[in-house]
């Protein structure tokens, strides 16, 4: 079971990331997603350590990064990601983007290995497109967990998401206040107003009322807060609707499109 709120810790400065895991720790997330890409695999691991919150009260993600998809360089990658995070094992493993040139297929058996030692409990992937999914489901034997994917109001991504549902892929949104680019909309800040709550706590709770599962990410301790308080109240369903209706489609990305992906 995967805890549908956890902490996002892209952007996350190396220096500062102890303290800011630290801090998400001690408001109540267990779940903490993070990279290999993000360089601070090692401040969250001490950060997690310090804790004193046993391991298995834990979720931890990590991911590899474009460069290491041949079988051999994700094997190093991976041991040097637990290295650096200093964990025995990691509850998720996910291929951070299906890269054109790799054979991500063989990267997702490669995986799949790390799934039968122990040393991810579960694998999944991200950015995976449905061609990206259906080429893995046609060629291997394992479902990934998760595929964590770009999605909030102003992309909702939702024909990923339903190839995710139906193949019971849990679907986890990236950037789920677009990097805070959602926060000033005018149908989102009335809806916050009448209900007391922020535009950030609005837009999580929206995503929570989806069934995806999210890690926003702040540095700032009153936001980590602010972010983490959002079982209190629920969106009627008019409001869920008109939150979902400021879909931009492609033009709402804030990241790389996964089919136009240039090399690694
Ligand atoms: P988010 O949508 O979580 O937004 C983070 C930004 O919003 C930061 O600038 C933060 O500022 C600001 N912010 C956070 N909370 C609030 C608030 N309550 N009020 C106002 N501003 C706020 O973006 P991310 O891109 O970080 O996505 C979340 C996580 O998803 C990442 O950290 C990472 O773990 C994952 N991710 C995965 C990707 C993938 O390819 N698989 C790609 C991108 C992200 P400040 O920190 O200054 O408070």
């Amino acid at each position: 079971t995967i805890p549908q709120l956890g902490f996002g810790t892209y952007q996350v400065e190396t220096e500062e990331a102890v303290a800011t895991v630290t801090k998400a720790l001690e408001v109540g997330y267990r779940h903490i997603d993070t990279a290999a890409l993000y360089g601070n695999e090692s401040e969250v691991g001490e950060a997690l350590r310090n804790s004193g919150i046993s391991r298995e009260k834990l979720y931890v993600t990590t991911k590899l990064w474009n460069d290491k998809h041949k079988p051999e360089d994700a094997r190093k990658a991976f041991e040097a990601s637990l290295d650096r995070l200093g964990l025995e094992y990691v509850d998720l493993y996910l291929i951070h983007w299906p890269v054109p040139s790799s054979d991500y297929v063989a990267t997702w058996r490669t995986l799949k290995e790390f799934k039968e030692d122990g040393r991810a409990r579960s694998i999944g992937v991200s950015n995976f497109q449905v061609a990206h999914l259906e080429k893995l489901a046609a060629e291997t034997d394992v479902v990934p967990t998760v595929n964590q994917i770009e999605a909030h109001p102003y992309f909702l991504n939702d024909e990923v998401r339903r190839y995710n549902r139906e193949h019971d892929i849990e679907t986890e949104a990236w950037s789920p206040i677009a990097q805070g680019g959602v926060l000033d909309d005018s149908t989102i800040t009335p809806i916050a107003q009448s209900l007391n709550k922020t535009p950030a706590q609005i837009v999580l709770r929206w995503h929570i009322q989806r069934g995806d599962i999210i890690f926003p990410k702040s540095a700032t301790p009153s936001r980590i807060e602010e972010n983490f308080a959002i079982f209190d109240f629920e969106l009627s369903k008019e409001k869920m609707n008109k939150i979902s209706s400021l879909d931009k489609g492609e033009a709402g990305r804030t990241g790389p499109n996964p089919d136009e992906l240039d090399e690694a």
